[in-house]
């Protein structure tokens, strides 16, 4: 029996039932956008992460250029951004114009490391972007407390922080608004594309309403030069299933951590995940580091186990940022990181044989 990286169809299997009931509710009532779907999602998600407001979009890269565009942040603007991170991060910031301020990750954790953001600050820094990188929030109460000393807006990047928490809360209440993915991989994942802003700004969360919808309050008068990213009736429907779910999930995900991190210990060379002091994450992601990394993964996939690299190429030597004078030696931390990190299988649907499968094997890796 082969071991799957994730099992997105027992998601389905398993809340079928309600799913089904939640598709057939949205097609009968006939109607398809915004509407009392979208409100209650957004109701619910926000008492959830315990924001004020949810405003639903259409994907978690939107999520966060209108939070950007919500606090006019554009061209001229730098905003500190992590170094180590998915690229949609660093693509939000470019999108509206600004510029990305790379910021080295600490190492233990693998999140932007707050000792090295004020180093980084130019005269234009407008907002820094803190992501919780692998369900682990990032160090949010120090990054907080740089953003007030410097009048810098504080975004989260909560697109793999379902549920994960620190000293000040759930994750989408923590910085001054947060943008979320429910891409269907994520601990809440939708049955296509979606996303979401929480927020405890009043103003920024009227002004996404705005944007999100072609810049329009009332039909066919246009404020503002908005967009179309509107969070799918369908998928709000779905994601308040799995939303019901999504604690208990996070529990396996948390069993299927701890036994990693007890019976993994002894394996020589394997550097496992650290969460930061007081952080509790929502393992997204159990991302382990080696020296042998390709190896370890080929003895993995010859024993049938399905890995991922997140991620193999940082946004610095991308393609994407190609010809913006960043190369090769410039943030070592996150380069050394892209050619150690390895992800395990994880999720709510990985039975415990399987977990024992992946432990087995990596006991056996000589490489
Ligand atoms: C998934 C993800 C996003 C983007 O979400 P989409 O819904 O795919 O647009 C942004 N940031 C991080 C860290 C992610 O993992």
């Amino acid at each position: 029996m082969n071991v799957p990286f994730l099992d997105l169809k027992a998601a389905y299997r398993e809340l079928r039932t309600e799913l089904n009931a939640a598709s057939r509710r949205v097609m009968e009532s006939g109607w398809y956008i915004l509407g009392e779907e979208i409100e209650a999602f957004e109701r619910e998600f926000a008492l959830y992460c315990g924001a004020k407001h949810c405003v639903g979009v259409g994907n978690g890269l939107d999520a966060l250029i209108l939070i950007l565009r919500g606090y006019g942040i554009g061209p001229g603007d730098d905003v500190v951004v992590p170094a180590n991170t998915y690229i949609a991060s660093w693509l939000a910031v470019s999108y509206v114009g600004a510029t990305p301020l790379p910021v080295e990750p600490n190492p233990e954790t693998s999140n932007i490391d707050p000792d090295k953001i004020e180093d980084a600050l130019t005269p234009r820094t407008k907002a820094i972007m803190a992501v919780h990188l692998y369900g682990q929030p990032a160090e949010m109460q120090k990054i907080v407390a740089i953003g007030r000393r410097h009048g810098l807006r504080v975004v989260e990047d909560a697109a793999q922080a379902h549920g994960a928490a620190s000293q000040g809360g759930r994750t989408g209440n923590l910085g001054d608004g947060a943008g979320f993915s429910f891409y269907p991989t994520k601990n809440l994942g939708a049955f296509g594309d979606a996303g979401a802003v929480a927020t405890n700004d009043d103003e920024l969360a009227d002004r996404i309403r705005v944007l999100r919808n072609y810049g329009s309050r009332a039909k066919y008068q246009n404020e503002v030069k908005g967009i179309n990213s509107r969070l799918d009736p369908l998928q709000a429907a779905f994601l308040r299933v799995k939303l019901k779910h999504l604690d208990e999930w996070n529990e396996r995900r948390q069993t299927i951590a701890r036994r990693y991190l007890e019976e993994l210990a002894d394996v020589p060379d394997l550097k496992l995940p650290r969460a930061a002091e007081g952080a509790e994450s929502c393992w997204h992601l159990f991302v382990v580091r080696h020296p042998r990394r390709d190896a370890l993964q080929q003895h993995l996939k010859e024993a049938g186990i399905a890995t991922l690299v997140h991620y193999p190429i940082p946004p610095h030597l991308s393609g994407a940022y190609a010809g913006s004078g960043w190369k090769l030696g410039d943030f070592p931390i996150t380069e050394d990181l892209a050619a150690t990190v390895l992800s395990l299988p994880i999720g709510p649907h990985l039975a415990a044989e399987a977990v024992m499968r992946i432990i087995g094997s990596l006991h056996e890796f000589n490489g």
